[in-house]
């Protein structure tokens, strides 16, 4: 588990200001959703956490280290993207772990992380079969298998229910919060959806065109909204 510090983050796309001086902190277990609608630079935040993009000023941190200059493989991070991420041409079993022979683990290690991941999703049953033979929300559980089975210090999530459907997606908000209460890893989840976020976060930050508007628990922001940004994209359905 970690802390997560993100110190005047800038991000600049050419001459182009997306993210305008972030600045907050996630302790160690807990649940961040951040909110906001498309394009206010909410990937774009999780991307430069992940490594995956380099930013333009300020720093982040991960438990007081300072990491803006360290390779996306080097932070122990781990995302879980979209399902239809997953390599069409390998099993559940090789999907999960394939980022652990990447890094070159051992072959025995690899099998018991597999199917510690198996057991904790329920995919035991599943491992031989391959990605087109699994429902949406089986691939799901592999796309968040392969997360787990590097035993991340944080986890991060980019919208990875969008392409569900509304039944599936509430059920697999529960089981994602379940995960979380079982591993406890830091979680930054991203999304636009605020009923999502009110219903998973332990605290929601909302962002608004590359700043952040305001952070707080769903019933601090739902009682006493900072202003009518806020209020607006909390009050209104989704
Ligand atoms: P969100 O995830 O909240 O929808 P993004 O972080 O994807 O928003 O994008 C924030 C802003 O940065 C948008 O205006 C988007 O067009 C821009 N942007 C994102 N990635 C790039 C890129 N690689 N090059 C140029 N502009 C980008
Ligand atoms: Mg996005």
């Amino acid at each position: 588990m970690a802390s997560v510090s993100f110190r005047n983050v800038e991000k600049n796309f050419g001459k182009f200001k997306v993210i305008h001086g972030i600045s907050f902190d996630i302790t160690d277990g807990e649940f961040v959703v951040l909110v906001g609608p498309s394009g206010c630079g909410k990937s774009t935040l999780l991307r430069m956490l992940a490594g995956l993009e380099p930013i333009s000023a300020g720093q982040i941190g991960i438990d007081e280290t300072v990491i803006n200059d360290l390779d996306a493989k080097d932070r122990d991070i781990a995302m879980v993207f979209q399902s239809y991420a997953l390599y069409p041409h390998m099993t559940v079993r090789d999907n999960m772990g394939f980022s652990l022979k990447l890094r070159k683990a051992d072959k025995e290690v690899t099998a018991a992380r597999v199917a510690d991941a198996a057991r904790v999703l329920n995919l035991d049953a599943l491992l031989d079969r391959y990605p087109r033979e699994l429902s949406g929300g089986q691939r799901q559980r592999v796309a968040m298998g392969r997360a787990i089975v590097r035993d991340p210090k944080v986890f991060l999530f980019d919208e990875p229910l969008s392409n569900l459907d509304a039944k599936l997606r509430v059920a697999m908000r529960a089981e994602i919060k379940a995960l979380h209460q079982r591993l406890k890893t830091t979680t930054v989840y991203v999304t636009h959806d605020q009923i999502e976020a009110m219903t998973m976060a332990d605290r929601i930050v909302v962002m608004h065109d590359g700043i952040v508007e305001q952070i707080g628990t769903p019933l601090e922001l739902f009682d006493r909204p900072g202003n009518l940004f806020v209020a607006q994209f909390i009050g209104s359905p989704a």
